[in-house]
């Protein structure tokens, strides 16, 4: 918090129709919400850099998708765009920021939604785990690969603010001297990471999970994969299993605060990347 005092943390709220800044430790929602009481809601974390949010669009597109998988009534992207615009204004070009925009039921019954934009530095950790590489952790959620994509219920696809498990399995990797897990299916296939996307090179080729599991679409996994076949280096969605990830050449997690993490370790056993994360950053940052 104190670091954030000082780099000048910043809030906006959408109220009556218009994008509001607020001081960084005023109260923004009432004890009421629905987002705080229930985590019902979905939210984005959006790259500043530059001073700017050169992947807006895809997060946009992806807050309309999770509040259409939730039933969340949505104000609209100029909403969105201006509570963003709002955070970004005079933000330092030589910070990276990570601007998190938080969409919540509000107080329910036909309410108008929650729709809040914060922005703050790049944490320092974040920045190292993408410059050193993460050591990570293979850990079940218990779900059988095929069931989320039958199960609606369960909001495969949405990114929700529900994100307590998410953070306790990262809890739990640092129990195991890690920074980051992998999660797997109940029947042993690769999902994602609490936060992330995971892809792997193998066979001269990048893959990644299908959706289908119910994981995330990840924009930066999409960005990476739309430079790579644009640079002559094939992509393809495979389900695959950790043993895949120990065979494979290099291992990333995927994220748009973080960029492409390389795992230097997996479930204990040291791993490299065979040059090829210099490769997947010049693509990322095309
Ligand atoms: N999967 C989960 C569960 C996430 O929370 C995130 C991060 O937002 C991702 C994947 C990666 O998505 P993106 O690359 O859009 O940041």
């Amino acid at each position: 918090m104190i670091e954030r005092q000082q780099t000048g943390a910043r809030v906006a709220v959408w109220r009556d129709g218009a994008a509001r800044t607020v001081g960084w430790d005023e109260p923004v929602v009432g004890a009421f919400d629905l987002g705080l009481g229930r985590g019902d809601g979905a939210f984005e974390s959006v790259l500043v850099a530059g001073g700017t949010t050169p992947h807006l669009p895809a997060h946009l597109a992806r807050l309309g998708r999770s509040a259409r998988l939730m039933d969340l009534a949505h104000p609209g992207d100029d909403a969105v765009r201006a509570v963003v615009a709002a955070v970004v204004e005079d933000w330092p070009a030589d910070v990276d920021g990570a601007c998190r925009v938080l969409l919540t039921r509000g107080l329910g019954d036909g309410t108008p939604p929650t729709l809040v934009a914060l922005l703050a530095p790049v944490p320092a950790e974040t920045i190292r785990q993408r410059d050193e590489g993460i050591a990570v952790v293979s850990l079940s959620l218990g779900v059988p690969a095929d069931l989320r994509a039958r199960a609606p219920w369960l909001l495969g696809g949405a990114k929700t603010l529900s994100y307590a498990v998410n953070m306790a399995a990262l809890r739990h990797a640092r129990t195991a001297a890690a920074d980051d897990v992998v999660f797997t299916s109940l029947d042993g296939q690769l999902l994602e990471g609490p936060t992330s996307t995971v892809v792997w090179s193998a066979g001269g080729r990048l893959h990644t999970p299908p959706v289908e599991t119910g994981i995330l679409a990840g924009t930066t996994q999409a960005r990476l994969f739309a430079a790579a076949e644009a640079d002559g280096w094939p992509t393809a969605v495979t389900p695959g299993t950790v043993e895949d990830l120990h065979a494979a050449d290099a291992v990333w997690l995927l994220s748009g605060i973080r960029g492409a993490a390389p795992v230097t370790r997996l479930d204990g056993v040291d791993r490299g990347d065979a040059g090829l994360t210099r490769r997947a950053r010049e693509l990322l940052a095309r």
